[in-house]
């Protein structure tokens, strides 16, 4: 009823909901900057779901999606949009309200949570092991879909953009994404890549930019421990197509050995990197426990950048997998926004940690937020 009453003020309307008592003690949160630290909460083992804990606690470590939650904006997002569902979005940021204003450390069961989960991503209905970066794609995916701020998505038409610049070519292309998909969500995690594609018979050089959620690295072949760095050139590292992977060159004509190479255009504030620990095989049975040596200070990006940016990342979370792939467990080690303390949580369990401890061959999604960015 609230949701179609889009003439109500944001505010009047979480008064009116059954959360405001929440909303209340969030303001109080706020006004108080408390002292004790709080997200400290620990999430129960619904059965199995160890996944979904490791990757709800990364989030709630978020600080820019955690303040959205907590300070309800996602109420005026979806009051702007007359949404008819908001579930997911709505269990999300109670969960995330929760875990910051709780009075006791007691841990809480995102059972609630689940139940959208799975109503948005059948997949992930029963008690099954599943993936931490394939469920954390379908929830950012679904969270994004409720707090769209385009409610009806225009048809884009097809442009021809060779003709201009890439720089040019790179900010119509980003213009015509946010046409159609433009919320909090893709504020925070969302960056563009650039592909290049040069013919070897030409050189002629055609580019292509696209949206991505997060970076697939894989692991460089080594017998000690590598480097993440390395891992990222090996992810932009220049790809020969040839035999029948031989794409057609626009100024040949005709389909041509080519050289494919990636670059990241635009820097998200929030950098997901995925370590590809399984094997892409039908049947997954290979786990890597490379140890990936990450920075959790000062990752610097900026020969992985297709123009003169300059972009350093700050780690705040991992969703660390042990075990391997028939039997694992999954947990999250956080950086408290807040006090900027290291905790690892262990489904109900949260303890404190040292920042020393944050890397080991566990760590699977990494969790980077952007420190700063300039054009040099
Ligand atoms: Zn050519």
């Amino acid at each position: 009823v609230i949701r179609h009453g889009a003439m109500l003020h944001p505010l009047a309307a979480a008064m009116l909901h059954p959360l405001a008592s929440i909303s209340l003690s969030i303001s109080v949160f706020f006004s108080q900057n408390s002292k004790n630290a709080q997200g400290l909460v620990g999430l129960r083992n619904l059965g199995n779901t160890c996944f979904m804990n490791s990757i709800l606690q990364c989030l709630s470590n978020t600080h820019d999606l955690r303040d959205y939650c907590l300070r309800n904006t996602h109420r005026t997002d979806l009051n702007n949009n007359c949404r008819a569902n908001a579930a997911l979005m709505e269990e999300f940021a109670k969960l995330t309200q929760i875990l910051w204003t709780s009075a006791s450390n007691e841990a809480i069961s995102p059972s609630d949570f689940k139940t959208q989960i799975q109503k948005y991503a059948p997949r992930f209905v029963g008690y099954n092991q599943q993936d931490a970066q394939e469920f954390l794609r379908f929830l950012l995916d679904g969270l994004h879909n409720e707090v769209n701020r385009v409610s009806v998505r225009p048809r884009v038409p097809v442009e021809d953009f060779d003709h201009l610049s890439d720089d040019e070519k790179a900010k119509r292309m980003w213009n015509k994404y946010l046409e159609r998909e433009d919320s909090k969500v893709v504020d925070l995690f969302v960056g563009q890549l650039k592909s290049s594609l040069t013919c070897s018979e030409c050189g002629f050089c055609s580019t292509v930019f696209d949206p991505f959620w997060d970076l697939s690295l894989p692991i460089a072949k080594s017998s000690g421990e590598v480097a993440l760095i390395d891992c990222l050139r090996l992810f932009t590292k220049e790809d020969v197509l040839d035999g029948n992977e031989k794409p057609t060159c626009q100024r040949c004509k005709a389909r041509r050995k080519c050289t494919k190479k990636f670059s990241i255009q635009k820097f998200p504030k929030v950098l997901v990197l995925h370590l590809k620990r399984f094997s892409e095989a039908r049947v997954k049975t290979a786990k890597l426990s490379t140890f990936v040596n990450f920075p959790i200070k000062e990752l610097d990006l900026r020969e992985f950048a297709s123009d003169n940016m300059n972009a350093i990342y700050n780690l705040y979370a991992v969703s660390n997998h042990t075990g391997t792939t028939l039997g694992g467990h999954y947990t999250a080690y956080c950086r408290n926004p807040s006090t900027g303390e290291w905790y690892t949580y262990n489904d109900s369990r949260v303890s404190p940690m040292s920042s020393s401890q944050v890397r080991s061959s566990d760590a699977y999604v990494l969790f980077y937020e952007l420190a700063l960015s300039s054009r040099m």
